[in-house]
């Protein structure tokens, strides 16, 4: 069979996506591409998956479908320090995301917010986002960070390589290696060619993801696949929970 990449990054109507299931799969195959569902698991985002007899009820219906059962968590909420092991076992892959982040301060800050918390500098923002980042990848076991550049508004005007320094850059990747976790680049909050670079040669795996909710974004992942190729990583060696494992799931973790 020839190789196909894996979107391990697509939203079903089990949360806020516009397509069924079925819809989902239909198009990554017009497009070629392997089929995941990844909803929103989690009690604080827009989502039907949102309790654990919930999450029950989304595994049983996707395990109806030839199709990877991936999951969407927020490291901020605390539905996925809840789960069963045997739940847990049930997803094929699982994606951490911080959809919101801890501040110095202790305080919760959502990555969507238009506007910054008063006061707070990009830099210091940027601090607060790797350090979550950091904490996220030492305690959540999860195989991919979902849209690592995710940003509130305002910051995605600056330029990146600004944004973020080589310093946060680093700690990052180590972040990253050290936990086994992927960097998913994402269709959706492309991350810049800098940090992609430096997480491959650091050897952190690299996951595609097109974060799609509406027909024309679920399974296109061909600006992630272009980079990642760009970039040198071979397309066997794109994470695939079938080929590579999971950390906490179905597919045993190889090598
Ligand atoms: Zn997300
Ligand atoms: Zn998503």
């Amino acid at each position: 069979m020839t190789w196909q990449p894996t979107d391990c990054h697509a939203h079903s109507r089990h949360s806020d996506g516009a397509l069924t299931v079925a819809d989902v799969i239909a198009r990554a195959a017009s497009l070629g591409v392997r089929p995941s569902i990844s909803d929103h698991v989690s009690g604080d985002a827009p989502t039907t998956v949102d309790s654990l007899p919930a999450i029950d009820e989304y595994l049983t219906d996707l395990e109806h479908f030839d199709v990877l059962r991936g999951g969407e968590f927020c490291w901020h909420d605390p539905l996925w320090r809840q789960l069963p092991d045997a739940t847990t076992r049930r997803f094929t892959h699982r994606l951490g995301s911080l959809h919101a982040i801890r501040l110095a301060d202790g305080s919760w800050f959502r990555a969507f917010n238009p506007v910054l918390p008063r006061g707070l500098t990009a830099a210091e923002y940027m601090e607060a986002h790797v350090s979550s980042l950091e904490t996220l990848a030492a305690e959540m076991p999860v195989d991919i960070l979902a849209h690592p550049t995710l940003v509130p508004p305002p910051l995605r005007e600056m330029d990146p390589e600004t944004l973020w320094t080589e310093a946060l850059e680093e700690r990052a990747v180590t972040a990253l290696r050290t936990a086994g976790t992927a960097f998913e680049i994402s269709s959706r909050y492309v991350p810049h060619e800098r940090l992609v670079r430096r997480m491959i040669d650091a050897g952190v795996r690299i996951a595609l993801g097109s974060d799609g909710h509406s027909r024309e974004q679920v399974a296109n992942i061909v600006t992630p696949l272009a980079t990642a190729r760009r970039l040198g990583v071979a397309d066997a060696d794109l994470y695939d929970p079938a080929a590579h494992g999971s950390r906490t799931g179905f597919y045993r973790q190889k090598d």
